[in-house]
């Protein structure tokens, strides 16, 4: 049910003011009655115009201001239609009433009936008022620039005040121009032509491209949205349009960005590569062509892990990891460094180091990799570990790297048992070889000796420069027996060589085993131990010591 409309009866006479509020209460109104003019605009002020519908006036108001004045002053405040009463009115104050009624007026004894319906007239106009006020507001107001213009005469009708201030014309100035005088590349046959299936109904709307210009002379680019009205039987031109400078802008910058995107991707000295979430190809640069071989036309759309990986089982653990990450959005190589091998289009291994990194695009994941060639790298570090763990002179294993095999060997004893034997060997008279012969030719005796040794040695067999002259093998899963047979060869090669620059040389040889308890320098011990007793028998022998105690 609609609510109760709201009616302030402002009357000096309180008989009067009380017949007409119980006639509009008899027909569902609400009302509220005032004395004087001043009352009734206190009351509207104080609610800011909202608690009524309808101001239900009496022209004479006795002392102070009377009806018409009243009313001038509500109209001044708020937007409510105004209803006047009179008894017997003089012809004056009727005139002055007709400067403020928009709404009408009713004779005091004009009897209940037409009092309700001019009452009821009033409100249902100033509804309709409203409403068009209401369009014409939300019209004015649009965030598109609006023009509605008479489709015969072109001549504008309104344009709305964000096509005006674009523009830079005042509706006064606009009121004698048309769509042309804004449009400078249009004739007036060509637009007519354009709006013509308007016109005929052979469109109910038309969408095009244009320029508009401005006052100032200059242009932007528009999107026109046009449609034809008819409203009681005039016709009347419709056009909604966008100012386009700012898409323009952004489509500019768009373009600009992946241009210098583009730029940056095509000139990086990294390969970048991009996998959608099937894990094949969507991106691929040309540092990546450079690195794998594959250009970008025969690789695009490719499952690229079919390509580089290595073998079927890294192929599947790839798989995996990729499917889980594509599930879960986690995976482990996600933000972080990665070395891996990879293979090239000629199945060249290739080491490489990755950076991966996942980016969501309309619900997909795809994920990034820069990848690096790190062969040199790799070379670089093997030949800093290479550096680390050998003698530099005889380019066999130093001391630090013997030690540490030893180590590992007395935990596999220990774990699994296995026997293992050491020979130490020391070269006899070395001072006198180098006192006779100098110290270069010393080094190229500790060269030749070792050359010996490592050609005889097994693969798996340590040997190394313990220091000075001094020399140790490791022989895994070897008796001292054995060793020691081993030691006997070495020495006898060893004083059958001659030795260029410095004639023959021998060395005595100690061979000792692991027993349970061993550690490195009591193993070592032993070894060292039993050279010094082939030293002390008279030095080019082997001693060695077979049993543990
Ligand atoms: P022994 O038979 O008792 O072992 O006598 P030796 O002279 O070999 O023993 P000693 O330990 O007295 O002398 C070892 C010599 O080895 C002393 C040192 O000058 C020499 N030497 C150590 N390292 C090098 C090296 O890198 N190059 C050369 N040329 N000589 C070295
Ligand atoms: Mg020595
Ligand atoms: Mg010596």
């Amino acid at each position: 049910m609609e609510s109760q409309k709201r009616i302030l009866i402002v009357d000096d006479n309180e008989t009067s003011a009380a017949i007409v509020s119980n006639m509009l209460k008899r027909n569902g109104y609400n009302t509220e009655i005032v004395r004087n003019g001043e009352e009734a605009l206190g009351k509207i002020k104080s609610c800011q115009g909202l608690c009524y519908d309808l101001i239900l006036m009496d022209i004479e108001l006795g002392k102070g201001m009377d009806g018409a004045e009243t009313a001038a002053e509500i109209q001044q405040y708020c937007d409510l239609p105004v209803v006047f009463l009179f008894a017997h009115t003089e012809e004056k104050i009727i005139g002055k009433i007709r400067s403020v009624a928009k709404y009408g007026f009713v004779a005091k004894n004009a009897g209940e009936h037409i009092l309700i319906t001019v009452i009821d007239m009033a409100l249902k106009l100033h509804g309709e008022s409203m409403r068009t006020g209401l369009y014409q507001q939300i019209v004015e107001h649009s965030m598109n620039e609006i023009y509605i213009f008479d489709p015969e005469t072109l001549e504008f009708i309104m344009v709305n005040r964000g096509a005006r201030e674009n523009l830079g014309y005042t509706m006064a100035e606009l009121a004698n121009m048309t769509p042309l005088d804004i449009k400078p590349e249009i004739e007036a046959q060509i637009f007519r032509k354009l709006i013509e299936p308007l016109l005929k109904r052979e469109k109910e709307r038309l969408f095009y491209n244009t320029i508009h210009r401005r006052k100032d002379g200059s242009s932007y680019p528009v999107e026109v949205n046009l449609q034809l009205y008819s409203y009681r039987g005039k016709k009347v031109c419709m056009a909604l349009v966008n100012d386009l400078t700012e898409r323009r802008k952004l489509e500019e910058d768009l373009r600009e960005r992946e241009a210098l995107l583009s730029a940056v991707t095509q000139s990086a000295g990294e390969a970048i590569i991009m996998l959608d979430e099937k894990g094949t190809v969507a991106f691929w640069n040309p540092a990546a062509e450079n690195l794998f071989g594959y250009l970008q036309e025969e690789i695009l759309g490719k499952d690229l892990h079919r390509l580089v990986v290595l073998d079927e089982q890294s192929y599947r653990a790839y798989k995996n990891s990729f499917i889980h990450f594509q599930s879960t959005g986690e995976g482990i190589y996600i933000g972080k460094n990665v070395e891996l091998k990879a293979k090239n289009k000629a199945g060249k291994i290739l080491d490489v180091e990755l950076t991966l990194t996942a980016v969501k695009r309309k619900k997909s994941l795809y994920t990034i990799g820069i990848v690096r060639d790190i062969g040199e790298r790799k070379k670089a570090e093997e030949q800093v570990y290479f550096l680390t763990i050998t003698d530099p002179l005889t380019k066999i294993y130093n001391r630090r790297y013997f030690t540490q095999k030893l180590e590992e060997e007395i935990e596999r004893a220990k774990r699994a048992g296995n026997k293992f034997s050491l020979i130490m060997l020391d070269i006899d008279r070395f001072k006198r070889i180098n006192d006779s012969f100098g110290h270069n030719a010393g080094d190229e005796v500790l060269k030749s000796m070792a050359e010996l040794v490592k050609n005889r040695n097994r693969k798996i067999d340590i040997f190394a420069r313990w220091g000075g002259e001094e020399f140790v093998i490791l022989l895994p899963d070897t008796t001292v027996k054995n060793a020691a047979r081993l030691a006997e060869e070495l020495r006898e090669s060893l004083s059958q060589m001659d030795m260029p620059g410095a004639g023959r040389v021998t060395a005595s040889f100690g061979v000792a085993g692991y027993c349970p308890g061993d550690n490195v320098d009591s193993l070592v011990n032993k070894a060292d131990n039993m050279m010094y007793e082939a030293k002390a028998a008279g030095r080019n022998c082997v001693r060695f010591k077979d049993e543990c105690v």
